[in-house]
């Protein structure tokens, strides 16, 4: 798994447990609610039978309990919107509008009910919908008045129900301010922290790339070589690396300036990128020297890759622009193949000194490790070593 699913798991670990929290706090204050029915009822505000309040209870914990067991379930996720709030909200009312409804004595004090689901609908919608939230709910709270006048024997004083109203009116007011200026943080803070996961994965990007060529750099190379290490040591997988060192370079600053010795290095860059297989990665680990992991692949199979990629990149014609000579360059290249449980160092160890051995059987060549000599095994390319006492041990492998 890539660290992009790895990141996109977690988030959505993260937001199925808010979540679950955000709606278990629902389920908390519809309880609460049907206590206060419950306590009302006791004290006879309520004209419901035993029977239609124990079947409030059932229907109404039913609803509650279904929105945490489906995103428990995972089974929120196939919706548009995965967090449920229209519906729960759309079920909250409707339990707060029945309780209303048959408790007329404290219809007034359930209003309190009305501005958590309008606090509730902060967390999830944009700021200029809490008006239109707050209007159906003043609406609805008429209505239910509206059905007591015409169907229950309650007797509705006029007077008291305005001002009550006006209470409620100015109370929705108060809160859908307070929501405007929460829902405008939370946009503001979403679109920060959307802007923050883009610098943070533009600085992972440039933590791991070379600044001139994009190709990987040293560092997150040595991250690549654990892991196919990692992989190779739990057995039934091999990888083999390539050192890759252009020949005569400096002579290509030398003769056609530095800015064009760039230019090459990106051309070149591009080519091996090219030739490679897409399980296999490149990285430039200095100046003019480069190394793949090829991935999945054994020794035999990793000469003959070196082999296409040093035909690549001799074939390679690099233009300078109009009026420009174009540059051929040639690499010489040495091949190693990883032995699991060796440590990464000794890999790369070898894989260096096979490029050496490259550069000193005449350049434009590959080395593999097999055809090393003992000797050569102690010295790399960074060693200073007099040419001629490798040229003597080594053959070319290519030419
Ligand atoms: P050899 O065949 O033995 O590898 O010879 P070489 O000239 O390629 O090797 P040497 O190590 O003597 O020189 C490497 C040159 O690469 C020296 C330096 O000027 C050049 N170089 C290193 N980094 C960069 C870079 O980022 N841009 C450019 N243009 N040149 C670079
Ligand atoms: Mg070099
Ligand atoms: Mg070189």
């Amino acid at each position: 798994m890539d660290s992009q699913a790895i990141q996109d798991d977690q988030k959505l670990i993260a937001d199925q447990k808010l979540r679950l929290r955000r709606s278990l706090m629902a389920v908390g204050a519809g309880f609460a609610n049907s206590l206060v029915v419950l306590v009302a009822w006791q004290l006879g505000y309520v004209f419901f039978s035993v029977e239609s309040l124990l079947a409030y209870f059932a229907i109404s914990s039913l609803g509650y309990a279904l929105f945490p067991w489906l995103i428990h379930t995972n089974k929120n996720l196939s919706r548009s919107d995965p967090s449920l709030t229209g519906l729960q909200i759309g079920w909250q009312l409707l339990m707060v509008l029945v309780c209303m409804y048959v408790a007329p004595g404290v219809r007034e004090l359930l209003i309190v009910n009305f501005l958590l689901i309008l606090l509730f609908a902060v967390f999830r919608y944009h700021p200029k919908h809490l008006p239109i939230l707050s209007f159906l709910l003043l609406c609805s709270y008429m209505l239910v008045i509206l059905a007591q006048v015409i169907w229950s024997p309650v007797v509705v004083h006029w007077q008291h129900e305005l001002i009550t109203s006006l209470v409620f009116v100015l109370g929705l007011i108060g809160v859908s301010l307070l929501g405007v200026e929460i829902g405008s943080l939370r946009v503001a803070l979403k679109r920060r922290n959307e802007h923050l996961a883009l610098l943070t994965a533009k600085n992972e990007q440039l933590a791991v790339t070379d600044d001139l060529t994009g190709l990987y750099n040293r560092r997150h190379l040595m991250r690549i070589l654990r892991r196919q290490k990692s992989l190779s040591d739990r057995g039934g997988y091999q990888f083999s690396i390539g050192f890759i060192d252009l020949d005569f370079f400096k002579q290509v600053n030398d003769t056609y300036g530095h800015a064009a010795g760039d230019a090459a290095l990106i051309a070149v860059a591009k080519e091996i990128n090219r030739s490679l297989r897409d399980v296999d990665y490149v990285a430039r680990i200095g100046g003019e020297e480069f190394v793949v992991v090829l991935s999945q692949t054994d020794y035999a199979e990793a000469l003959r890759i070196a082999e296409r990629l040093r035909a690549d990149i001799a074939q390679l014609e690099i233009n300078l622009g109009e009026g420009q000579p174009a540059i051929a360059l040639t690499a010489s290249l040495g091949i190693a193949t990883y032995r699991p449980t060796e440590t990464i160092n000794d890999l790369i160890h070898r894989g260096d000194s096979a490029a050496y051995a490259a550069k000193n059987c005449g350049r434009n060549c590959i080395v593999g490790e097999e055809e090393l000599p003992e000797a050569l095994l102690n010295k790399t390319a960074l060693d200073e070593v007099a040419v001629s006492d490798v040229a003597l041990a080594m053959e070319p492998a290519t030419d």
